[in-house]
């Protein structure tokens, strides 16, 4: 892979709703969402394509399409005694909380704005009230003709914030844990009642919570309160912080059986980069027609990090993802804050480069914890 930002020449088109680059190695199409008469239109599918429309590029070299910027660390407002049992951060309510300023934020998001592909943000979160500036984070992400997205627990928040957040939100998604699915459940209904189309739910995918997986997937069929719901995520688990030693990730026959149910059944199911190439290989397996599995194995998009996506943590520093922190080599990881020039400092960053050499040279399958693979 050669650095090529200096030769490069691309045809940028944004709108308030969408977003499309033209160069002759990348394109894109970005369909954001917007609002008309009360109702969202289009539906935030990104397209993308390398020179001719059948080749898929390695990596977009004008920067990222998506940032995950964590926003909140340390206390965790968002659940009960002890945090979730398998929060990959470790986030706990007894923690210390560290937050991103406001100001850090636009500091942050000015700078990767300099991506002509980026149109979304994700935000990583602890409880929705951790950080006090949520909203006005949330606020000047939409001012930047960039969506914000976010998960949350339902836990700690209200009605006003929804419906705030609603109004600014690209996508959502609501994490569903054992403990108390039917907070889940009521706070899926309550923002698709309030019109956000693209919510979703998230499930930790792991061999220890495959059965509550498949008792959130069945869920969407018999539960009123999710039949506006856009899609369940399933997340694979990582061996990292409270998930290390207690959850591991499903046999490839477990995770090829919940597929293959879930395929067949017509549920509405989604997954994170992380198990792409697991989902490829389980529709595969599976008796499909074979102009199905191309089309599905098509809209997957495996393991993007630094390919398409960066991670900032709240302390403004860049790692290849947020389970890639630490990351061997990387030391702090990359401060954003005081890089002059983004594409140049950051995304063409000699560790990038590096980092992005080996992901694909994978397959772009997870550097970091082969058992996901
Ligand atoms: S590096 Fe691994 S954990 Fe990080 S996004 Fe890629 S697949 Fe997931």
């Amino acid at each position: 892979m050669e650095k090529k930002e200096e030769t490069l020449k691309a045809e940028v088109f944004i709108d308030p709703a969408n977003r499309a680059i033209r160069s002759s190695v990348y394109n894109m199409l970005f369909k954001g969402l917007r609002k008309e008469g009360g109702q969202w239109i289009e539906d935030g599918t990104l397209i993308r394509w390398g020179a001719k429309p059948e080749d898929d590029p390695p990596f977009c070299p004008f920067g990222p399409e998506i940032a995950d910027i964590e926003v909140s660390a340390g206390k965790c407002s968002g659940v009960g005694v002890g945090g979730c049992s398998y929060c990959y951060k470790s986030n706990s309510p007894d923690k210390l909380a560290q937050n991103m300023s406001l100001a850090t934020y636009k500091n942050v998001l000015d700078k990767l704005a300099k991506s002509p592909a980026l149109g979304q943000v994700a935000l990583g979160l602890t409880g929705v009230k951790d950080n006090p500036d949520l909203i006005n984070i949330m606020r000047y992400t939409r001012d930047k003709g960039i969506f914000p997205n976010f998960t949350l627990t339902g836990a700690d928040l209200d009605l006003e914030m929804a419906q705030d957040m609603g109004d600014l939100c690209g996508a959502l998604a609501v994490s569903c844990s054992p403990t108390n699915p039917n907070l889940c459940f009521d706070t899926v209904e309550l923002f698709t009642s309030l019109g956000v189309q693209q919510t979703n739910i998230h499930v930790v995918v792991s061999e220890e919570t495959m059965e509550f997986v498949n008792f959130v997937l069945e869920s969407q069929k018999r539960d009123p309160r999710l039949k506006r719901m856009n899609a369940v995520v399933c997340l694979m688990v990582k061996p990292k912080g409270r998930a290390k030693g207690r959850f591991h990730p499903p046999t490839e026959e477990s995770y090829q059986k919940m597929i293959h149910k879930c395929l067949t059944e017509g549920l509405r199911i989604g997954f994170d980069s992380c198990s792409a190439n697991r989902f490829a290989r389980a529709v595969n397996t599976g008796e499909f027609s074979e102009k199905r599995k191309e089309r599905l194995i098509q809209d997957s998009d495996p393991c993007e990090s630094l390919c398409f996506s960066i991670y900032v943590n709240v302390k403004g520093r860049v790692f290849p993802c947020s389970f890639g922190e630490p990351c061997e080599g990387w030391g702090e990881g990359l401060d954003l804050l005081a890089a002059d020039d983004f594409i140049k400092d950051i995304w063409y960053h000699p560790l990038a480069h590096e980092w992005r050499v080996k992901l694909l040279e994978l397959g772009r399958d997870c550097p970091l914890f082969p058992e996901i693979r």
